[in-house]
């Protein structure tokens, strides 16, 4: 395969998907993969090794795997095309290898200060935070760097290890000669992917805050997996306010502003629905977008076969693996592991 710029994205094995996730994060995903793809090798992993940093059912990650897979095929991420590549980190064993070369150029130090690791290992306490959590940042820099990965889709939870990787590929690059391809930096990855404001759905019960998997009623939450019928009536019974003008403004009137952002999201005209000043109109016309949408994504996930997906992962891993090897074996003789 020839060496274009590479755009690498992963995401975590997840089912409980919500509109929330689709429009903050996922369709912005697929629809850069799309326009990116002609020009750049674009390349969709499933980060499974990293699932065990926090607890997970074993029994079901490998089903979730597979149908986190399936849930980008069905939200149209272009996986038919020849320049996109999609993979299970653990089906390529260069992640791990070169993980442990990282780890042994990397300080303790500099693991210990990142931020993400301070906060969750304050919430969840020293004894019960595994080595995983502590040192994934650099089996992330494996991911990246074994492709030579330039840009890197990463929210600001991520900018830091993104940075860890840039240093840790100039560290070796300098030592050894150019091993590593360095990703942009944090601000040249915003410019390229847009530096967008950050779609936030609130949740529609409280608009105050942003819509989660977490919320203990769900009635706030549409989640991808769930019934148009129970979604339209979500939607329909969501929170709005007195003032009975239709305004795109989150500090008055949140519940609103997100229905005209959600409408938008799911290819709808929020000016049309300003226009009305009909919060009913609004919610019917949020509710039918929703619920058509969610009963195509759920029809094309339905046909989605198990065969596909294993054929498609299959071809995506034969060529990552040519690549993923050609930079180990380049740092292995840089290290002295292999002969020069
Ligand atoms: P989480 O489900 O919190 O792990 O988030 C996964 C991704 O979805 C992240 O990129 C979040 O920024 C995005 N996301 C989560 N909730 C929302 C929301 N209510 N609105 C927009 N994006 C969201």
């Amino acid at each position: 395969m020839t060496h274009t710029t590479t755009i690498l994205t992963g995401a975590r094995a997840n089912n409980d998907l919500h509109i929330g996730n689709y429009l903050g994060a996922l369709k912005p995903m697929v629809d850069m993969a799309n326009t990116t793809a002609d020009k750049y090798t674009v390349q969709l992993f499933v980060p499974d090794l990293h699932s065990f940093t926090t607890e997970v059912d074993h029994e079901t990650l490998y089903a979730m795997t597979m149908r986190n897979v399936k849930t980008y095929i069905a939200l149209g991420f272009p996986v038919d095309h020849p320049n996109v590549y999609v993979y299970r980190q653990s089906f390529i064993s260069a992640h791990s290898e070169l993980a442990w070369i990282l780890d042994c150029f990397t300080s303790f130090g500099e693991l210990q200060r990142m931020t993400q690791f301070k906060d969750r290992s304050a919430k969840i306490g020293e004894k019960r935070i595994s080595v995983g959590l502590f040192n994934y940042p650099v089996l992330m820099a494996a991911d990246i760097l074994l492709y030579g990965a330039k840009y890197v889709p990463v929210g600001d939870d991520q900018s830091q290890h993104l940075e860890f990787a840039r240093d840790v590929a100039i560290r070796m690059n300098n030592k050894f000669g150019n091993l590593f391809t360095v990703p942009a930096s944090v601000s040249e990855q915003h410019k390229f992917f847009g530096n967008k404001q950050g779609l936030r759905v609130r949740d529609l019960v409280d608009p105050s805050k942003k819509m989660s998997k977490s919320d203990a009623t769900g009635k706030g939450v549409v989640f991808l997996n769930e019934s148009t019928v129970s979604a339209r009536k979500k939607i329909k019974s969501a929170t709005t306010d007195s003032y009975s003008v239709v305004s795109h403004d989150y500090t008055k009137q949140p519940g609103i502003s997100s229905l005209l952002d959600v409408a938008d999201g799911f290819g709808g005209d929020s000016k049309e629905y300003i226009a009305t000043h009909n919060y009913g109109a609004l919610k019917q016309a949020v509710a039918d977008k929703v619920a058509g949408f969610l009963a195509d994504y759920q029809a094309k996930l339905a046909s989605i076969d198990d065969r596909r997906v294993e054929d498609l992962l299959l071809s995506g891993e034969h060529a990552m693996q040519l690549r993923a090897n050609e930079t180990l074996d380049r740092v292995q003789r840089a290290v002295g592991l292999r002969a020069r």
